[in-house]
């Protein structure tokens, strides 16, 4: 773990296994770190804060321009480290996400002028102004589905707005986060990143609830992040959650295309397991399209190769470890077993041969599932894709909504002003149009409803997610 700028064991000698999910064979071992671990990462963290919060916020941005270049020239070490880690394939997953990553380091390098505040014209004997100021150490917890970028979204913002940052890698997908640090450690000064591995109730839990602690941002699923936010309400400090989803994806009849197919498949994250938050899991499909449409989609997911994270051929990858796997399992079974539902492809993995050796879970499509079922409403986290048919507008518009979720959505049509009507009228963070694709910096991601408070990936994020405003009001009079 990286604590005050130095390469620690956890305080207790204590380690937990890394795992290939391909292989289900051992990689590393790391520190299992406890709240004895995190009262030092948060006090180095909290010593290293009035030196750092000084540095002119341009100066800040421009060391993590170099953090970027130096990472550019490990990019693809980081990317095969992921898809070691995660069992994400290297060609459609790891390497995109290593070099969105490095990307995600320039974009907010080059944010530090931004941390602007304004003038208030109280009039000419008036001088009022507002500054934005860190709020001191920030606690950053991440998942492992997309371990390495989703930390650079926490780690860069944060510092570069001034503050100091202890950050918990998940425990299953550690090792890329370790290499992020081990990057940004060149050119920062010590205790201003605090990386610290472990599980989370063990290490998580200690730093949601540490009094030092002045922000938390969290990004995983709902369950913890309702932890997360009581943990914040008994101290009043700020919190970003950036939690799970049930995506709705909308195909209007006019969209019964290839390129739609594509899209959807692009959305739905079959290449990641669909181990993503923003899976456009919910397929529904106009019922004039319904089987035309699905035929062709089952016939190119059919073409996916399934196959080790590190072989280039590899299109899709592995489920991350034994309890996912377990439990994605468990949604298709049921799906299985209802006699109304229609499996189109996939269904339980193979239990021998080569697929049988790690974590690998077939793309499975169910037809004719209706919106209220377990499947369509829970967040599977796995390539288990329900397709829903529709008829009316208002009515596919209230399937969409009836969820506790609100993350992405995805609309599909040539008729612009409808998918423009069905955008606005969704109740999600994020909805695109006729593309499937994955967060761009810039954009104000996050979601609505259960989904999340507070928005990632962009300037509004580092302003509104890293920075308190204060006013200072000076009377020119005397
Ligand atoms: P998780 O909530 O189980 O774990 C996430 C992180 O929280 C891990 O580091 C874990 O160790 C830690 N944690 C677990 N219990 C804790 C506790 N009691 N106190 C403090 N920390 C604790 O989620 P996961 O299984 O790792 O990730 C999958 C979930 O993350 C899915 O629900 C997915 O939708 C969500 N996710 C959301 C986004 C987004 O941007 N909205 C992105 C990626 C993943």
């Amino acid at each position: 773990m990286l604590i005050a700028g130095k390469w620690v064991d956890s305080a207790a000698g204590e380690i937990l296994m890394v795992e290939n999910p391909a292989h289900r064979t051992p990689i590393a071992e790391i520190p299992r770190g406890r709240a004895e671990d995190v009262d030092r990462a948060v006090k180095a963290a909290a010593e290293a804060y009035p030196a750092w919060s000084r540095v002119a916020p341009r100066e800040r941005g421009k060391l993590f321009l170099k953090i970027a270049d130096a990472l550019e020239a490990r990019v693809e070490e980081l990317a095969r480290l992921i898809a070691l880690e995660t069992g994400n394939a290297l060609r459609t997953q790891a390497r995109p996400e290593a070099s969105g990553t490095v990307e995600m380091f320039r974009y907010y390098g080059g944010l530090g002028g931004e941390l602007k505040g304004e003038t208030i014209p109280l009039g000419e004997h008036v001088l009022s102004y507002t500054r934005r100021e860190p709020f001191g150490v920030v606690g950053a917890i991440v998942p492992w589905n997309a371990p390495s970028i989703l930390s650079a979204i926490k780690i860069a913002p944060a510092l570069i707005a001034g503050n100091t940052l202890v950050l918990k890698a998940a425990e299953d997908a550690p090792l890329c986060v370790l290499l992020l640090a081990e990057v940004c450690q060149q050119f920062l000064p010590p205790g201003v990143l605090n990386v610290l591995t472990g599980l989370g109730e063990e290490c998580g839990a200690p730093l949601a609830n540490h009094p030092t602690v002045r922000k938390l941002s969290f990004t995983g699923s709902t369950e913890v992040g309702k932890l997360i936010m009581r943990a914040a309400a008994d101290r009043i400090v700020p919190v970003s959650l950036e939690l799970g989803g049930k995506s709705p994806s909308i195909v209007y009849p006019d969209a019964n295309e290839d390129w739609v197919v594509d899209g959807m498949i692009a959305a739905m994250r079959f290449t990641r397991q669909s181990q993503s938050c923003t899976a456009g899991s919910r397929l529904f499909l106009h019922r004039d399209i319904f089987d035309k449409f699905l035929e062709a989609l089952v016939k190119k997911v059919e073409k996916l190769k399934l196959g080790d994270p590190l072989d280039e051929g590899t299109d899709i990858g592995t489920v991350i470890n034994a309890k996912q796997f377990k439990r994605v399992c468990g949604y298709v079974e049921e799906g299985l077993k209802r006699k109304d539902a229609r499996v189109l492809m996939g269904g339980l993995p193979p239990k021998e041969g080569p697929l049988a050796q790690g974590y690998y879970t077939l793309p499975t499509i169910f037809a004719d599932v209706s919106n209220d079922w377990r499947l369509a409403r829970e967040e599977i986290f796995g390539p288990v894709l329900v397709a829903i048919p529709w008829t009316d507008e208002d009515e596919v518009i209230r399937m969409a909504n009836a969820s506790h979720y609100g993350l992405a959505a995805y609309v599909w049509s040539h008729d612009i002003g409808r998918a423009l009507r069905a955008a606005h009228a969704i109740e999600s963070g994020w909805v695109q149009i006729n593309q499937g694709l994955g967060q761009s910096a810039g954009h104000a991601y996050g979601g609505y409803k259960e989904s999340g408070i507070g928005r990632e990936f962009s300037l509004e994020c580092m302003l509104d997610s890293y920075t308190q405003r204060k006013n200072v009001t000076v009377n020119l009079t005397h």
